[in-house]
């Protein structure tokens, strides 16, 4: 931790801030900021089991990852986090592979069509609130016993959306609200097991369904903060932070990689 003087030298300060080593699980991890964790974690040298609901996409990312020159290695899933049957199987498939977890990741999902609540069908609600809300609670309790057991990290995504309640984005900003608040539960409940859990909470990011909604061509430079936009691996790093031991103290939060907050502005209805 320290050098013969007592400051703490450069090498325990990389270690700290270091997932290497870790065995991780990252939902939703075929595309955008999923995609970003799994790259930073394999990078980082972490074992990672990138999940998501297509074989041929998780697949094709664990390929390119272990052909990739780092220290890490990555395992397909095939899993849909709002289906309970598949849920567990990652859980096993895992536990299988690795004897155990100690970092989880739940990134899955996304904001559905949107539109006024009054218009919302219900099947629209629920599968909005499925995917966001319930498949959080689905995959960290297939998680739990394998999680505290010898301690770990969660860290949740979350959303701008959920800390300003955003018109036309019901369903998603009281899903994500949710995701905030059930961060802080968690953190509380299993603070005594070692198991910290965070959130992030991003604002845009130029992921393909955003890049879409925004007509962006391009993935914006990692040039300032003061941008509208920022990049999947700005909040891939983010969640590298509240994984690492560098957030040893930091448990229950959730922190906003969104750029300046006055730059925050709701999509039209
Ligand atoms: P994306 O569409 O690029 O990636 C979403 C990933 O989740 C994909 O791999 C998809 O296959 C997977 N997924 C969706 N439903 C799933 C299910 N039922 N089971 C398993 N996997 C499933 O989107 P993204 O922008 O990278 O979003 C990732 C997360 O970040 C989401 O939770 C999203 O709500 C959140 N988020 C994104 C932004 C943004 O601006 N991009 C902002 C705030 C929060």
């Amino acid at each position: 931790m320290a050098d013969e003087s007592g400051i703490r030298t450069r090498e325990s300060i990389r270690e700290l801030s270091s997932v290497a080593g870790e065995t991780a699980v990252v939902t939703g991890a075929s595309s955008g900021i999923g995609r970003a964790v799994a790259e930073t974690f394999v990078a980082d040298g972490a074992d990672v089991v990138v999940c998501s609901r297509t074989r041929d996409d998780v697949e094709s990312v664990a390929e390119e990852l272990n052909g990739a020159d780092v220290p890490g290695s990555a395992l397909a899933v095939e899993c849909d986090v709002t289906d309970r049957d598949s849920v567990a199987a990652l859980a096993e498939a895992t536990v299988e592979e690795f004897g155990g977890v100690d970092l989880l990741v739940n990134n899955a999902g996304g904001a559905g069509s949107g539109g006024p609540l009054h218009e919302v069908e219900s099947d629209g609600w629920d599968g909005v609130v499925d995917v966001n809300l319930t498949g959080v609670y689905n995959v960290t309790t297939a998680f739990s016993d394998a999680l505290r057991e010898d301690g770990g990290a969660v860290v949740n995504t979350a959303s701008m959306a959920g800390r300003y309640g955003v018109a036309g984005m019901g369903p998603y900003s009281a899903a994500k609200a949710g995701v905030s608040a059930l961060t802080r539960t968690l953190a509380a409940e299993w603070a005594g097991d070692d198991v910290r859990v965070n959130a992030v909470e991003p604002g845009f990011v130029a992921t393909p369904p955003v890049r879409e909604q925004l007509g962006l061509e391009e993935v914006p430079e990692r040039e300032g903060a003061d941008r509208e936009v920022g990049r999947p691996d700005e909040i891939a790093d983010a969640i590298r932070f509240l994984a690492s031991d560098a957030a040893s103290f930091v448990t229950g939060q959730t922190i906003a990689p969104t750029g300046p907050p006055h730059t925050f502005e709701p999509p039209e209805v």
